[in-house]
């Protein structure tokens, strides 16, 4: 029941136009059911192959999020059903989604990662790399692939003001594209920890973990 009322306790305060990806990541089947059963669609999940076990076991209307860093051997087998790709930091990458989505007859959603933390470990690239993946040539060519938007993880702190740059500093670069005529609609950003600020600089796309589901055992 907890997740159930967790979660209808956490979409309260949401307004409509951020949509809700419940982090279902080392959970079971149980608690991710639960959420289904209180009408959450949206599941994100950081390692292939433990989404593609959910997904063969759960119902078939869940929208999957992959969120986690790619490893290309991997994607092919998520190709056939994955909704949104979060974490595209590499061209290659790119092209590795295009070719397996093409053998599924599809064309699968991504987003580009931005690295806006300063700290070492976050995966992402920086907006100047974005900026020239989306002018380039090569991109046109891969068909199976549509860049929806874009995906950040400010630093892990208690300082309000550093995270919120680091969001702000997303939606400005975010802004600036639209202007520019690249029609992204997805601005990925926050966390249990970092939501709210996320939202209060312009995220329409929420990746909630521990918030709905309790604390993980282990750091994923
Ligand atoms: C685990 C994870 C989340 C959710 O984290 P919580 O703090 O549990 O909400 C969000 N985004 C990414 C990329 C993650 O790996």
């Amino acid at each position: 029941m907890l997740v159930k009322q967790n979660l209808i306790e956490f979409k309260k305060n949401l307004p409509k136009e951020v949509t809700l990806v419940a982090v279902s990541k080392t959970k079971p089947i149980s608690d991710i059911m639960e959420a289904y059963e209180a009408g959450q669609r949206v599941f994100g999940e950081n390692k292939i192959q433990e989404m593609v076990n959910k997904y063969d076991e759960l119902p078939k209307d869940i929208q999957w999020h992959m969120i986690g860093h790619l490893q290309s051997n991997k994607v092919k087998y998520m190709a056939h059903f994955v909704n949104l790709i979060h974490g595209v930091d590499k061209f290659k990458t790119l092209k590795e989604i295009n070719k397996q989505a093409q053998k599924h007859n599809r064309v699968i959603n991504c987003l580009l990662q931005a690295k806006i933390a300063k700290e070492e470990t976050k995966f992402g690239m920086s907006f100047k790399e974005i900026e020239e993946i989306l002018q380039s040539e090569a991109l046109t060519e891969l068909k199976n692939v549509k860049i929806t938007g874009l995906m950040g993880m400010a630093s892990f702190s208690s300082n309000d003001k550093e995270v919120s740059d680091e969001f702000k500093s997303l939606k400005t670069f975010f802004d600036k594209l639209n202007n520019a005529g690249y029609e992204l609609s997805v601005l990925s950003m926050g966390m249990s920890g970092d939501y709210q600020l996320a939202i209060d600089h312009g995220s329409n796309m929420i990746r909630i973990g521990s918030a709905i589901f309790g604390s993980r055992n282990y750091i994923a």
